[in-house]
């Protein structure tokens, strides 16, 4: 095992993500792999925030969208999230590694508030520490609050685990001479409107100088692959 890249990360895991091939719900054989590689990772001595989304229960705009209010809509979404982090949390306790969960919104029978301070504490102790209910205001995406977590607790990079392996430039489904970036700079994303992260989420890891690896969780080993400096996926920096 090679030394690692990072001190301490920000892995935003798409609530998509942990619903396997079923699309919606969640996937245990997923959460499992996903899980052993966090494992993995904080062997290696990495510290590990994870931030994770709402998608395989609900969006608060696609399926609320025209028939509920958007504000009741998101924080539909943002109970989503907090469903995703009691699985992960589980899972990662049965495997025998610490984990704290906290809330943007409070729900204090389930989880700790989020506590900046405390969060660092976790950290260096090793604990695995994740962040539910997004940035705890509507209107805003997991992305965003993976950008804004890792702000906070001073991570090194954000590794922005898909279902896709990488920044392309244009929808690889959809056009056979889409190319894959190896690098781009936050400015290209923007300006080509590209599928990273939503815009918001872009811009505040471009004034943060955070720089953001985009890779498929497909194989939750490139967690590992990324965190040993291997250039998989693609990097979007200054
Ligand atoms: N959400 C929100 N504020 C936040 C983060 C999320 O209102 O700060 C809501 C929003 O409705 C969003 C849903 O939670 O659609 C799930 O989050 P997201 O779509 O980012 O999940 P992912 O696509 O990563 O699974």
């Amino acid at each position: 095992m090679s030394e690692p890249q990072y001190k301490r990360v920000l892995l935003k895991i798409s609530g998509e993500a942990l619903a396997g091939d079923a699309g919606r719900g969640l996937d245990f054989g997923v959460i499992g792999s996903v899980c052993q590689a966090v494992k993995q990772a904080i062997s290696m001595g990495v510290q590990v925030g994870i931030v994770v989304g709402g998608g395989n229960f609900w969006r608060g705009v696609k399926d609320g969208g025209g028939r509920m209010e958007r504000t009741r809509a998101d924080h539909m979404g943002m109970l989503a999230t907090t469903l995703n982090c009691l699985a992960l949390a589980d899972v990662l306790e049965q495997m025998g590694v610490e984990v704290r969960v906290q809330t943007a919104i409070e729900m204090r029978a389930f989880a700790e508030p989020y506590i900046r301070s405390k969060a660092i504490r976790h950290l260096e102790k090793g604990r695995v520490v994740i962040f539910g209910c997004g940035t705890g205001n509507p209107f805003f995406s997991t992305d965003t609050a993976a950008v804004l977590r890792a702000a906070e607790i001073d991570a090194d990079v954000i590794l922005l685990a898909k279902n896709i392996d990488g920044v392309y430039s244009a929808d690889p489904n959809k056009d056979p001479t889409a190319v894959k970036y190896d690098s781009i700079t936050y400015d290209d994303v923007l300006a080509q409107h590209l599928q990273v992260m939503d815009s918001t989420a872009t811009s505040l890891s471009m004034d943060n100088k955070i720089p953001v690896i985009l890779f498929a969780l497909k194989d939750p080993q490139n967690i590992i692959r990324v965190l040993e400096g291997e250039k998989i996926g693609t990097i979007v920096k200054e």
